[in-house]
């Protein structure tokens, strides 16, 4: 493709990737392109996300490079979206080559970061999680609901999804949907329900507030707690003390301080760099009593593999179209010469 035309997915065209090769296995390769960027962390550029609050929601812009690609992705979380029947989160984004700026991919980010997120999650708790654990609680049955329970399957091994939303409505969609996946499914009428028996719990909530979806008493020795919702100023889901007393794993500890679980802690409250663990620098879980609790809430490295995957999967798959992107004159100086031959075509 000349190098002016940029491949474009659309949400059609990443629909059907991935159905071509499986949701699951989409989000289990995606989740080693992560821990392949993870082990490089120290080669990226890393500043916490630009976010463009409003009573409402936020727009973020969050970008790095590794020196020879540069990534961003535009995202926004509108938590009352829903009730107007739009998205909480919807997002694009575009990946590039640092040696001419050109850019190589835009793509529709909306599955993809569902499916990343997903992954993402997996990847932490396959680190962190107690071992053998089968059972998860799923509090929160939106969007994301279904690509966490599935990556879990495929990743950590998860048979058993306890679901909870405080609208029985997304927690049945989310248990048709997930109906002939494998999973033993249990719909439950409370959090503390959905817990009962659960050695990971996933809290997947939207609201902008500092919400309290797990209080200290529900939460017991050995869990692993993948609370993926809280991931803005004054958007929260776990009780303070839930934090205190756990071991906490973060992305990137900049961004994580403004928009993590752990803003309600002092800001030299310790973590751990997910990324440590992963290239074996920091230790995860060290006993199996441990709460440890992976504060998610997105970093730009994340979408920089799922780009990175997708600009993969396209050398060898048709899901993509020539997008005119890049003004690319046959003098480059002659940018408006080119306008000049344009209108002289038309006339
Ligand atoms: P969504 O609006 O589609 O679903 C959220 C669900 O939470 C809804 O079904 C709602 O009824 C339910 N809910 C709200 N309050 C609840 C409560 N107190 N108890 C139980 N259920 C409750 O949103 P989504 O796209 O699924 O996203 C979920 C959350 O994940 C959002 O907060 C979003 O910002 C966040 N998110 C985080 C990442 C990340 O990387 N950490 C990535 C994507 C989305």
């Amino acid at each position: 493709m000349a190098l002016n035309i940029v491949p474009f997915v659309s949400v059609d065209n990443m629909m059907k990737l991935v159905l071509h090769l499986g949701p699951e296995r989409v989000m289990t390769e995606i989740a080693g392109y992560i821990e392949e960027d993870f082990r490089r962390w120290e080669s990226f550029d890393k500043t916490p996300r630009v976010a463009s609050h409003s009573d409402v929601g936020v727009i973020e812009l969050m970008p790095t490079s590794d020196g020879e690609m540069y990534g961003f992705k535009y995202v926004n979380g509108h938590p009352k979206n829903t009730k107007e029947g739009l998205q909480t989160v919807t997002a694009f984004g575009l990946l590039a080559e640092v040696q001419t700026g050109y850019p190589i991919l835009l793509t529709e980010m909306t599955i993809l970061t569902a499916l990343r997120t997903a992954a993402m999650s997996a990847l932490a708790a396959r680190h962190l999680a107690p071992q053998g654990a089968t059972t998860m609680a799923l509090i929160g049955n939106g969007a994301q609901a279904e690509f966490q329970a599935l990556a879990f399957h495929a990743i950590c091994g998860v048979t058993h999804v306890r679901l909870y939303d405080i609208d029985p409505v997304a927690t049945e969609k989310c248990a048709r949907n997930l109906s002939g996946s494998g999973l033993k499914l249990t719909r439950c009428a409370s959090a503390e329900a959905a817990m009962e028996g659960a050695q990971i719990i996933t809290t997947c909530t939207a609201d902008k507030q500092l919400a309290t979806i797990l209080t200290d008493n529900m939460v017991g020795p050995g869990t692993h707690i993948n609370a993926v919702g809280g991931d803005c100023p004054g958007k929260t889901e776990l009780h303070r003390d839930i934090l205190l007393r756990s071991a906490i794993f973060v992305e990137y500890p900049p961004q994580t301080r403004i928009e993590g679980e752990i803003q309600q802690l002092a800001p030299d409250h310790p973590v751990t760099e997910l990324w440590q663990v992963i290239t074996g620098a920091a230790m995860g879980r060290t006993d199996a009593r441990q709460i440890t609790l992976f504060d998610s809430v997105g970093f730009a490295i994340e979408d920089f593999s799922a780009l990175r995957y997708v600009h993969d999967q396209l050398k060898t798959l048709p899901y993509s179209e020539p997008l005119d992107m890049i003004a690319d004159p046959d003098d480059p100086r002659d940018l408006y010469g080119m306008l000049l031959r344009a209108k002289a075509r038309a006339a």
